[in-house]
């Protein structure tokens, strides 16, 4: 179900994309030039392969036929110098009879596979902080429109066709999507950050770009939860394209609580109590949106330094704990794959579903003068 609103978030990425897709061919081929000039031939190669794309989206054929070429070159360089070290470590290795070895292990070590996680504090942190401030938010909504719906169980009144939504409309969705932003962006940028330090990315520009990015994200994410959008202005519009917003539910349920109450004959009071009490505004249900959201913008962080990177080929979904949904673990089944393509449920980097745990795990060619963490590699030696 969340397959959709990923895809929303992503669909509005790629039209900006679209437009950005020269400024984002020519960061890596500078990229590329900074890997090539330092002799690390596998980077430049992976750096120039991102920018051929990214010409190619845009339309620029010649300049990615060029970067194309580029990164085939260096793509044989790093071959080469691979080789002459498999030579180097033959002869070093042949004399005291574990050149084999040493050559399988120098083989593996190109292609690092890093898995990035959502247990840390920054993200426990926010899901506590936002689990409360939602709770409150939810409560006095809940509140609102109790009382403001509760006029529709007289009998005598017959309701319009428009009353409830007007009702409903009536509520001032600003402070959450406030509240929940603050959140979401710091957790991105949290997300961000772990898989930049992971990916051994440290480029001034690669990073300020990158943070930008997630928090971006995170902030349309938080107005699209409540149905909205920001205009220029920094103002809250209707979003009529927004997917996954809490609102539906929420709709869903007032409009159920109403037509039985008014089948049923209740009183004000009681239809009163009945919308206070629907789970939609529950302290569980503040706490499983915000579970859920919160693990969503750390994923998309750590996406989108793994698009930003340039480094990054392929990726693959990695399940959590032990009761795993076919859906998830569909998704892991299917082994790395790349980038820029969806998992089999649809989604493009957890979650799949409200309650997901589940991390991404990328595959990259390291820079060699890079800090990339090692110990993630150590499973695959
Ligand atoms: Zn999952």
């Amino acid at each position: 179900m969340s397959a959709q609103h990923v895809k929303s978030a992503n669909d509005a990425k790629s039209r900006e994309d679209k437009g950005t897709a020269p400024a984002r061919a020519d960061r890596f081929a500078r990229i590329g030039d900074k890997h090539a000039a330092a002799g690390n031939h596998a980077s430049a190669a992976s750096a120039y392969g991102s920018a051929a794309d990214r010409y190619k989206q845009a339309g620029n054929q010649a300049k990615s036929d060029e970067y194309r070429d580029k990164a085939g070159e260096h793509d044989e360089l790093s071959h080469g110098s691979r080789e002459d070290q498999a030579r180097d470590d033959q002869g070093r290795f042949a004399k005291d009879g574990g050149h084999t070895t040493a050559l399988v292990a120098r083989a593996r070590k190109r292609t690092k596979r890093v898995e990035f996680s959502h247990d840390t504090p920054a993200v426990k942190q926010a899901e506590a902080a936002l689990s409360k401030k939602l709770a409150a938010q939810l409560k006095a909504i809940g509140k609102h429109l109790a009382a403001k719906l509760s006029r529709l169980a007289k009998p005598t009144k017959m309701s319009e066709e428009g009353d409830e939504r007007d009702a409903i409309e009536s509520a001032d969705w600003a402070p959450i999507a406030a509240v929940v932003s603050d959140e979401l962006e710091a957790v991105a940028r949290a997300g961000a950050k772990q898989a930049l330090a992971k990916l051994g990315i440290d480029d001034e520009d690669i990073t300020s770009q990158t943070f930008t990015k997630a928090v971006d994200w995170a902030r349309a994410r938080a107005a699209e939860l409540v149905g909205k959008s920001w205009d220029d202005d920094g103002e809250l519009i209707d979003n009529p394209d927004a997917e996954m917003a809490i609102t539906d539910t929420m709709r869903d349920d007032i409009r159920e609580a109403v037509a039985d109450a008014i089948e049923a004959g209740d009183s004000a009071a009681e239809l009163s109590d009945t919308i206070e009490g629907l789970s939609a505004f529950s302290e569980a249900r503040a706490d499983m949106i915000a579970r859920s959201e919160v693990v969503r913008s750390h994923a998309s962080g750590q996406m989108t330094a793994m698009r930003e990177s340039g480094v990054v080929k392929q990726k693959a979904w990695s399940t959590a704990g032990e009761d795993v949904c076919d859906e998830c673990q569909d998704n892991e089944d299917e082994g790395p794959i790349d980038i820029d393509d969806d998992f089999p449920s649809g989604d493009d980097a957890p979650i799949a579903h409200p309650l997901c745990r589940c991390s991404v795990v990328a595959y990259f060619e390291p820079t060699d003068d890079s800090g990339a963490e090692e110990e993630d590699d150590s499973e695959d030696e």
